[in-house]
């Protein structure tokens, strides 16, 4: 009796093996193919997912980056165009809600 338990130990933990070896080899083999589908490294993205989330979140409210207020159609974001070693990049300064240029640059651009 005290056999057929220990042989049904050992069969249940080498099943248990194989199972987890196998499940490691069906990763690995599935690792090995997206490789090979794209050798030069390249990530490829899924065109059917794309349009299912861009179709989500169009049209979606504007928010200003600074403070986070809701903008309607009329609402601009003030920025400034800064050329870097780069590329030029856009310094946002804000929206109407949370811009003061009068306060930023006071003495500079007064008269707007
Ligand atoms: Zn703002």
């Amino acid at each position: 009796m005290n056999a057929l338990v220990y042989l049904l130990g050992l069969l249940l933990g080498a099943a248990v093996f194989f199972y987890i070896l196998s499940l490691y080899h069906s990763g690995a083999d599935a690792l090995a193919a997206r490789k090979k589908e794209k050798p030069n490294g390249k990530i490829e993205l899924d065109p059917n997912l794309m349009e299912i989330v861009s179709r989500q979140s169009y049209p979606r409210e504007r928010i200003c980056p600074l403070c986070k207020a809701v903008l309607t159609g009329d609402d601009v974001l003030y920025a400034t165009r800064v050329e870097q070693p780069m590329g030029p990049k856009i310094l946002i300064h804000g929206c109407r809600f949370c811009y003061r240029p009068a306060q930023e640059n006071a003495g500079e651009n007064s008269a707007e």
